[in-house]
């Protein structure tokens, strides 16, 4: 069975990706806080409530394992990228129409990145630990998707990504371990980037930076690549084929990967190249407003089912909710969990 500290997490063990639909009165309250109708007092006590609201949400469903819904960043990436020093703003070359990936400000580097303050995640963990005994997950974005908005400047060799990529690995790997010393035992870095970045980085190279990354982090490390779902569009090819099977000398124990949204193709990779691994399989499709049944879900369980033994899987969702309205984010947790529940059933016998 999946464990985690030695403690069995049971049979086909549930957990969302990371972020959680935020409440319609956060989005609210942003926009009151930048009208100057709202304090910083009363943004912070609306976070806290909106995560003890996520927590719930989760525990209710039922869930393994819980986060923190991720709702004090947004899309999943900025208020962490916001809390690197050595930027200037670029603001968005196109701010009418359709909102997406180009609606969002850039960034250059003025100097070296820096975070004196740390990327924020320590306070996200010491806070929902407060609020749940049940076992957490903490979501950090990679290296490769913090520098997705960043152009390097000042402090880099013009065009060269790859001293800024090891930057932030560096400063990812700090907050890791502070998270560590912290009690966090259960690490995600997010990697959608790593599925198709722009400038192309060989898998090679993508996997030296994920290492380097969580280099001397002792807890339980997961890889979430996804392929994007900014305004629930991704943003590359959506193929896990180039990355295979060069992307299994990552030093993760747990790769959360995307399949509901493509009908659960190249499911046969993993089977092909995953030997000890575990994996986190999508089969909830974030991405569509569609609410699937417990069935349809436990059909896609059974899918994956060919291709992964029971004791190396867990489920979850294709990516995280950050980008879809809370009544359909907690219909498709529900989904989730009564979709395990019918296979787990199965399993036992009992369903025979
Ligand atoms: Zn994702």
């Amino acid at each position: 069975m999946p464990t985690l500290n030695g403690v069995d997490l049971g049979l086909l063990p549930t957990m969302g990706v990371g972020s959680y639909a935020s409440p319609a009165w956060v989005f609210a309250m942003r926009r009151a806080l930048r009208a100057g109708e709202a304090g910083p007092a009363d943004m912070e006590e609306a976070i806290q409530d909106a995560i003890k609201i996520a927590v719930w949400e989760q525990e209710e469903a039922g869930l393994d394992v819980i986060t923190d819904g991720e709702i004090r960043r947004q899309r999943f990436l900025w208020n962490v990228v916001e809390r690197l020093s050595g930027l200037t703003v670029i603001p968005p070359q196109r701010k009418l129409g359709v909102v997406s990936y180009d609606s969002a400000p850039r960034f250059e580097t003025v100097e070296r990145v820096s975070a004196p303050e740390g990327l924020g995640l320590v306070q996200e963990y010491t806070y929902v630990r407060t609020l749940t005994n049940k076992p957490i997950k903490v979501c950090c974005p990679g290296p490769l998707t913090l520098a997705l908005p960043i152009t390097p400047k000042g402090g880099y060799p013009s065009g060269d990504y790859l001293p800024l990529l090891y930057d932030l690995a560096a400063l990812v790997n700090r907050e890791l371990r502070q998270l560590v010393a912290a009690g966090a035992t259960f690490l995600q870095i997010d990697e959608p980037s790593a599925a198709g970045r722009t400038p192309h980085l060989p898998v090679t190279e993508t996997v030296t930076l994920f290492n380097e990354t969580v280099a001397g982090v002792q807890a339980k490390i997961a890889l979430h690549i996804c392929f994007g779902n900014n305004q629930g569009r991704p943003a590359m090819k959506r193929t896990y084929a180039p990355l295979f099977p060069h992307i299994l000398a990552a030093k993760a124990e747990l790769f959360a990967l995307e399949f509901a949204n493509r009908e659960m193709a190249e499911i046969g990779l993993w089977g092909q190249y995953g030997g000890d691994r575990e994996l986190a399989a999508g089969v909830i499709d974030v991405k569509s407003m569609y609410v699937e049944t417990p069935e349809d879900v436990a059909e896609r369980i059974r899918t994956v089912l060919e291709h992964v033994p029971p004791h190396k899987l867990y489920l979850t969702c294709d990516c995280g909710f950050s980008a879809t309205s809370r009544g359909l984010a907690r219909a498709k947790l529900n989904a989730l969990v009564a979709g395990a529940r019918l296979v787990r059933r199965e399993l036992s016998g009992a369903g025979a």
